[in-house]
């Protein structure tokens, strides 16, 4: 038999005990599989079977250890809602380590850290569905993410709000550094393990750094660039994350912590996807302007690096900019225009207004404009408008825009943007409540659509369809 994961290398744990704590995994009793993402499979060349085999499902629940891993739990800080939090670290989440295709490995869920604090290192299986799906459904979208090969359940009870059961998450990705990691030693004032890390980061991951004048002023710079990138992506897909503090932030610019994220119903906004959050202060549009201020702690701990106040905030001049120019190139291929105008921004905030104050449904609204702009028929777009006449108006003004256009090569764009599947919550719970119930079949369904989401997937228009009255009442909270 091969062996499940091949050779290991381990360049995190090589930065030594400082930076983590060694300790295995705590079992769950009779575990069974939840679901499996073959892509993620594949990503990490897995055996053909391997899912048949019974050390994969005692591996990825934390039952055994694979030979040549080497499990640690990171310490990292952070800020949370704005108020530094002080040390926080994985607290339920265990690094195997890493493949020898660069991939880490770990897993979310399996059992008390010395930075659990007051937590029981347990994930639920709520939870852990949403986060499986969700990582799965980011990539397929092409949004930077870390991803999540396997959900394994356990009925260990896990007490929450009410009792639930216990689950893991095997999470996928290069690197699950954050930004905490580094206010972690700065704030601590261990400069000689922030170096050490900002050169683990540079070396492994941002190599190009070497050559420039101040690597880390470059290294802060290219974080602002790609977290620009993301939350250009983020805000044109609708996407809320909800927890967007420092210690959720990843510093390779990938979507990390799926926790009480939601893609918009009805456009908001303003929406608040946290119950939690009650000053909103991680509402929808808040989002670009909160990861600013995330890198502003950022550069803060790197100071010491950098050694220039002003170098460091140079390094965050570009946040803006590349966050507009990539927002507007988003937009752009939402609405099928094959080149820049003058026009643009004035038709993308026209659009946002009026989307927002006839709270039309985001994913809906963009896939109807895809097939009326193939079809030549706006009807079913002016139809999610209350007021007609805004809408023609503004349509007046899209109209000209894309004549410039081919038009089959707009519509083709526009359907290759806009998906057609996103994971709405109501759509999580009722993979949620079947999974409770030892059926995984509706998890199965929804991971086969999100993972072509712009398919069309003739026979699941219901999975494409308004989300039910219900689906307003979901309540999610950091509660995971
Ligand atoms: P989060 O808001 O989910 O990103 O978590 C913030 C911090 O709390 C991280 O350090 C987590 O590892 C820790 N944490 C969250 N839930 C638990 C839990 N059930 N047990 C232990 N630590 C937890
Ligand atoms: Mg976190």
């Amino acid at each position: 038999m091969p062996p499940l994961l091949g050779d290991w290398r381990h360049g995190f744990a090589a930065l030594g005990p400082s930076f983590f704590t060694e300790l295995p995994p705590t079992p769950l009793p009779s575990p069974h599989w939840v679901g499996v993402s073959g892509a993620v499979a594949a990503l990490l060349d897995l055996p053909s079977g391997w899912q048949q085999r019974a050390d994969a499902l005692q591996v990825f629940t934390g039952n055994a250890l694979p030979p040549g891993s080497q499990p640690l739990a990171s310490v990292y800080s952070g800020h949370q809602f704005g108020v530094w939090a002080g040390q926080l670290g994985d607290g339920r989440a265990i690094l195997l380590g890493e493949t020898a295709g660069g991939q880490e490995i770990q897993l979310k869920g399996c059992g008390r850290t010395p930075y659990s604090r007051m937590g029981d290192g347990r994930a639920v299986l709520r939870s852990s569905i949403r986060e499986f799906l969700c990582s799965e459904a980011m990539a397929a979208l092409a949004i930077p993410t870390t991803r999540a090969l396997c959900v394994t359940g356990s009925p260990q009870p896990v007490a929450r709000e009410e009792l639930e059961t216990a689950a893991v998450v095997t999470r996928v990705a290069p690197s699950f550094i954050r930004f905490g990691h580094f206010e972690h030693f700065a704030a601590r004032g261990q400069e000689v393990e922030l170096r050490q890390l900002a050169d683990y980061v540079i070396d492994r991951y941002y190599p190009a750094c070497r050559g420039a004048a101040n690597p880390y002023a470059r290294l802060l710079q290219l974080v602002s660039e790609r977290t620009a990138a993301l939350l250009a992506q983020w805000q044109a897909v609708g996407f809320c994350h909800g927890v967007m503090n420092t210690d959720n932030m990843s510093i390779l610019g990938l979507t990390i912590d799926y926790g009480p994220f939601q893609f918009l119903d009805a456009f908001d906004p303003n929406h608040i996807c946290n119950h939690s959050d009650h000053l909103g202060r991680y509402a929808f549009n808040r989002q670009p302007g909160v990861a600013y201020w995330n890198l502003l702690c950022l550069a803060k701990a790197l100071l010491p690096l950098i050694r220039d106040v002003e170098q460091a905030q140079a390094a965050l001049d570009d946040y803006e900019p590349v966050f507009v120019e990539q927002f507007m190139a988003r937009m752009r291929a939402k609405l099928g225009l094959l080149r820049t105008s003058a026009g643009d921004e004035t038709l993308v905030d026209g659009l946002q207004q009026l989307l927002a104050a006839g709270r039309v449904d985001y994913t809906i609204f963009w896939r109807r404009l895809s097939h009326a702009v193939a079809r030549g028929d706006f009807e079913p777009v002016r139809d999610m408008f209350a007021d007609r006449a805004a809408f023609d108006a503004w349509l007046l003004s899209y109209k000209e825009l894309l004549a410039r256009d081919d038009k089959a090569l707009s519509a083709d764009l526009m359907l290759k943007t806009n998906p057609r599947f996103v994971l709405r919550n109501h759509l999580a719970e009722q993979a949620i409540s079947a999974a409770k119930l030892g059926d995984f079949s509706e998890l199965q369904t929804l991971q086969t659509l999100l993972a072509r989401p712009f398919d069309e997937h003739p026979g699941f228009e219901a999975y494409a369809d308004f989300p039910p009255d219900w689906a307003s009442t979901i309540s999610i909270s950091c509660s995971s």
